[in-house]
C-alpha cells in the first residue's frame, strides 16, 4: 500500500493575490488538481492524502469531490510548519508497510514516470528524493561578498516527491528532532543516519512560487485536449412543387416553386447542419431533429444550425471555414448569395470572408435540370475553441 501525501497547507504569501496558490488556475484548473492528478494516474500509488490549511479545508474537499479521482483521496488539516503538516498527513497513513511519498502541491509539472522511479528507489533503498542538477554556479556569500565558489558537481536541488518506507518516516517523526526547522522530509531521515537515494528528475518539476513561475508553467502544461481541426461534409435534396416562396440559405426567394419538406425545406441550411454534425461525429440532422416530430413541422431551419453550433461549442469547437454549393435550375441564386452568406455568418459566428456559397444548374438534365428538385452540398472545418 503506497500513499502520496500532497502538502497544500501553505498560504503562498510570496505569490500575491487573495487566492491561495494551490487554487490558482493553471491551464484552466487549480494547481492542486494538476498535482493530485499526477499521483492519481501513477500505477505505483494506491491512495492520496491532501494536507490543506484549516481555512481552506472545505474548498479542498469540494475540489476533490468534484474531480472524481480514481483513487481514494483523504483531506486532512495542516499545521503551522511544513513538518507539522506532513506529520498530520502521515497520521492518516495506517500501519507501517509500503511507501509514503511527500509532495509539494506547488509542483504540478512532476512527471508520472518520475513519481514511479521515486517509489521504486524508496522500495529498494528505504528513502529516495527527486532532485535536479544546478545550472548556475553557486557561491557561498557573507556580508554581501563572495567567500567561496562551491563545486556544483556535488550539489543538487532537492525537489519532491520524496519517498520513504512508511516505517522509516514514522520513526523520523517520532524521534526527538527539531521539526520546526526542517524544510523537507529527507533532512529528517538524514539526521537518523539513513541513506537517501537520489532520483534525477527527467522533466521540469518547478515549484510555482511567483506569478512569473505560473507563466512558465502555463507554457509547459499539457491541457489534455485534442487540438486537431475537424472536417465535415453534408448534402441535402428536396423535391420542388408549384407554390412559393422558395427558402434557400435562410432567404425566402420570391418564386413560383417551393421545396417539399417537413420543415421549411431549406437544402443549404440542412447541408451545413449535417456538415457541422458530421465534423463532430454526432450523427445527422435526422437523428437530432426527427421529421416525425411535429415540433419541426414548417420549422425555420435556422434553428437546426443554431443547435449544431451550440453542440460544437459544448464539445469545444467553433466553425472555422464553410464552403457550399447549391444545385438549382431556376430561379437564379447569384443575387441572393451575399444575403445567404450574411445569414450563415450570423448563425455560425464565422466572419463572412470565410463563408463561400456557389450555385450550379443541372444543364436542363435530370431532376435538378428539370426543376423537379434542388440540392446542396457543404463542407465545414471546425477549429478547437480557445480557452476551454
Ligand atoms: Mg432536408
Amino acid at each position: 500500500m503506497n500513499t502520496a501525501i500532497i502538502v497544500a497547507a501553505g498560504t503562498g504569501t510570496r505569490f500575491g493575490g487573495d487566492t491561495p496558490k494551490q487554487f490558482v488556475a493553471l491551464a484552466g484548473r487549480p494547481i492542486l488538481t494538476h498535482s493530485i492528478e499526477k499521483f492519481d494516474s501513477c500505477d505505483a500509488v494506491d491512495s492520496i492524502v491532501v494536507v490543506a490549511a484549516k481555512e481552506a479545508i472545505e474548498s479542498v474537499r469540494s475540489l476533490v469531490g468534484a474531480a472524481e479521482f480514481a483513487k481514494p483521496v483523504e483531506v486532512v488539516i495542516g499545521g503551522a510548519t511544513r513538518a507539522e503538516s506532513t506529520q498530520n498527513g502521515l497520521n492518516a497513513v495506517k500501519g507501517s508497510e509500503g511507501i509514503v511519498l511527500v509532495h509539494d502541491a506547488a509542483r504540478p509539472l512532476v512527471s508520472v514516470d518520475d513519481i514511479r522511479q521515486v517509489v521504486r528507489a524508496a522500495e529498494e533503498f528505504g528513502a529516495a528524493c527527486l532532485a535536479a542538477p544546478l545550472a548556475d554556479t553557486v557561491k557561498r556569500v557573507a556580508d554581501g561578498e563572495i567567500r567561496e565558489t562551491i563545486d556544483r558537481k556535488q550539489l543538487m536541488s532537492a525537489q519532491t516527491p520524496q519517498g520513504f518506507s512508511v516505517d522509516l518516516l514514522k520513526r523520523a517523526f517520532a524521534s526527538d528532532l527539531d521539526l520546526a526547522t526542517a524544510t523537507d522530509e529527507c533532512s529528517l531521515v538524514e539526521k537518523l543516519g539513513a541513506n537517501v537515494k537520489v532520483v534525477a528528475a527527467t522533466s521540469l518539476n518547478m515549484k510555482i512560487t511567483t506569478q512569473e513561475d505560473l507563466k512558465i508553467a502555463e507554457a509547459f502544461v499539457a491541457d489534455g485536449r485534442d487540438h486537431r481541426p475537424r472536417i465535415g461534409y453534408g448534402t441535402d435534396l428536396h423535391r420542388l412543387e408549384p407554390g412559393g416562396p422558395l427558402k434557400v440559405g435562410g432567404v425566402a426567394i420570391d418564386c413560383d416553386l417551393q421545396a417539399v419538406g417537413h420543415s421549411d425545406g431549406d437544402v443549404l441550411l440542412h447541408a451545413v447542419t449535417d456538415a457541422i454534425l458530421g465534423a463532430l461525429s454526432e450523427g445527422d440532422i435526422g437523428s437530432h431533429f426527427a421529421d416525425s416530430d411535429e415540433k419541426w413541422r414548417g420549422a425555420d431551419s435556422r434553428v437546426f444550425i443554431e443547435r449544431a453550433v451550440e453542440l460544437a461549442a459544448d464539445l469545444g469547437f467553433v466553425v472555422g471555414s464553410l464552403d457550399a454549393v447549391i444545385d438549382l435550375e431556376r430561379p437564379k441564386i447569384r443575387p441572393f448569395i451575399d444575403e445567404m452568406r450574411q445569414i450563415l455568418s450570423e448563425l455560425t459566428g464565422l466572419e463572412i470572408g470565410r463563408i463561400s456559397i456557389k450555385a450550379k444548374t443541372g444543364e436542363g438534365m435530370g431532376p435538378i435540370g428539370e426543376s423537379r428538385a434542388l440540392s446542396a452540398t457543404a463542407t465545414v472545418l471546425l477549429f478547437p475553441s480557445k480557452g476551454q
